[in-house]
């Protein structure tokens, strides 16, 4: 998926929901012009967690991530748009917040990385794997845009 159909899975942890981010992260990704096409509430399994951080098992913060993760419900989305897998990482700021750049969402809202508010999918492949992990085919909507041509 590329161009202006490219996806990727952007997801407010548990501290982002408590502490009333989770209309924010929307708005700014709505605001930059990206299309919502998934989202929903939902306390992750243990499960659900080990598969999506597959890469990081074994690493000493592997345990207390998930434990992080799963501790509360997560909003998990899929967002659509023109390189939208880059730009959001840019969006979402570096993995330590104190090296998140102000004006992004961790940069703005977070100070440790084991509570940084938010993950979005690195690559391609891994959008593709983390949306299909989350969301079954059905719960991702295509939709029009209306403003799509003053956007693109
Ligand atoms: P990103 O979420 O930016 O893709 P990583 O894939 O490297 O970052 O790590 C996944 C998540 O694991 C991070 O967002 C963060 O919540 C947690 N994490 C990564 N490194 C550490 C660390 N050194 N200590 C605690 N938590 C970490
Ligand atoms: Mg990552």
């Amino acid at each position: 998926m590329a161009g202006a159909n490219e996806r990727s899975f952007i997801m407010i942890k548990p501290d982002g929901v408590q502490r009333g981010i989770v209309g924010d992260v929307i708005r700014r990704f709505e605001q930059k012009g990206y299309k919502l096409v998934g989202l929903k509430m939902i306390q992750a399994p243990r499960a659900l967690l080990e598969s999506h951080y597959e890469e990081h098992k074994g690493k000493k913060f592997f345990e207390p991530l998930l434990t992080y993760v799963g501790s509360g419900p997560c909003v998990a989305m899929v967002w659509e748009g023109l390189n939208v897998i880059s730009v959001g990482r840019k969006m979402l700021g570096a993995t330590d917040p104190s090296k998140a750049e102000p004006g992004t969402i961790r940069g703005d809202f977070s100070i440790v990385t084991g509570r940084n508010i938010c993950h979005g999918s690195d690559s391609e492949t891994a959008a593709k794997r983390e949306i299909d992990l989350w969301f079954r085919p059905e719960e991702v909507a295509n939709w029009a845009h209306t403003a799509e041509r003053w956007i693109y």
